[in-house]
């Protein structure tokens, strides 16, 4: 059940008691005539800085690692990092009725404010419908043309855009991201109960910056104290993806634009094919 500021709650529930978006009058927005997308993944984490965008990164360049079309809708509006990460750059493509992605080195297409602003370092300093509503256009109005996973940066938290795009994009379901800290392990929380409660399935737990290698002795440091990810997932009765040490070779690629070039294995036993359609 959605409460809203005032305590106000979503009248349409479903048995399980979650918010069905159809049955609230919020109709999943019509994709752009020029784009055919066969699943969507949100990816999903409780606070900024646990490294929601490179999972994001690295979970569309192992979906096209794998022969399937991708494309990655960066959401993180006030903070996108997805271009940097992949080292694209300059302002997108448009012919007056739609707006082309940018392709990565690899194939994937990306779509994010960054390519919007003549200046990449200009703030977006807009209220929250306004930023949810450019959301939206990343959805009716880009032509992504085949794509067989569309993955979607949300912004950190369960504010406007996660709303908007849970309740307006066919999601197929949602990773959700968490790193070893107590904290961020607390408002992980929030996330995940909130995907629950818009009836959104959840694909995963991925905990990130669980740990270091030394490079001296090459023993492995708590960095962060140990991490709950599985226990996490346990508790929640969902399936715990896999956790990713703080390499400083993935820090490196994200700054230098190189993530495709990332060896990680992390979604390889995942079958996504399994979601549900
Ligand atoms: P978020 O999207 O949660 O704000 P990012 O994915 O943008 O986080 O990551 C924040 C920074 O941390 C980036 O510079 C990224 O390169 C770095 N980073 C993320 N995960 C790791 C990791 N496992 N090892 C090293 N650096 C990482």
């Amino acid at each position: 059940m959605i409460q809203g500021p005032g305590g106000s709650s979503c009248e349409d529930k479903k048995d399980g008691g979650g918010c069905d978006s159809s049955q609230c009058g919020i109709e999943k927005l019509k994709e752009n005539d020029n784009s055919r997308i066969r699943n969507v993944i949100a990816v999903m984490s409780g606070k900024g800085g646990v490294g929601k965008s490179s999972v994001t990164s690295l979970l569309a360049c192992e979906l096209s690692k794998k022969g399937y079309r991708v494309g990655v809708l960066d959401a993180d509006i006030t903070g996108p990092s997805v271009p940097k990460m992949f080292g694209v750059r300059g302002l997108a493509d448009s012919n007056g009725l739609a707006i082309f992605p940018h392709v990565s080195a690899t194939g994937i297409k990306i779509m994010s404010l960054n390519l919007l602003m003549p200046n990449e370092d200009d703030p977006v300093i807009w209220r929250g419908p306004i930023i949810a509503g450019a959301v939206k256009q990343f959805w009716t109005d880009v032509a992504w043309g085949n794509i067989d996973y569309l993955v979607v940066d949300l912004p950190p938290g369960t504010g406007d855009v996660p709303l908007t795009v849970m309740q307006s994009l066919p999601l197929n379901g949602v990773v959700v991201v968490t790193s070893p800290q107590d904290l961020a392990n607390l408002i992980v929380t929030k996330a995940i109960k909130m995907t629950v409660q818009m009836n959104v399935p959840i694909i995963g737990l991925v905990e990130n910056m669980s740990g270091a290698v030394c490079p001296h002795c090459g023993k492995e440091i708590e960095l962060f104290g140990p991490g709950r990810g599985r226990e996490m997932a346990k508790a929640f009765g969902i399936p715990f993806i896999g956790s990713i040490p703080l390499d400083p070779v993935l820090s490196r690629l994200c700054d230098e634009g190189g993530i495709e070039k990332y060896q990680s294995s992390l979604f390889i036993n995942i079958d996504l094919m399994a979601l549900p359609q």
